[in-house]
């Protein structure tokens, strides 16, 4: 079953975004260009994966990864703006 339009538009930077919810019960708006990513304890990425965890870890190539998921968009929307 589809649940809606999951697509929506930032308000800060008027950016398209993607929804997820996060495991938490939280709607949580991340770029809609999935990148791959290992999880790393301390990384500097907050990824959220397809499946709604939230994870720590560095965007990488796709050879070394074993997982794809969304950067959150917080982080790029702050990073846009001047
Ligand atoms: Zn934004």
């Amino acid at each position: 079953m589809r649940t809606g339009n999951k697509f929506g538009i930032c308000k800060n930077c008027g950016r398209q975004i993607m929804w997820i919810r996060t495991k938490a019960g939280k709607n949580m708006p991340v770029n809609p260009q999935f990148v791959n990513y290992l999880e790393v304890k301390g990384g500097r990425e907050r990824i959220v994966t397809d499946d709604g965890r939230v994870v720590a870890g560095e965007k990488c190539g796709p050879k070394e990864s074993k997982d794809t998921g969304y950067i959150s968009h917080f982080a790029t929307c702050m990073k846009s703006r001047r």
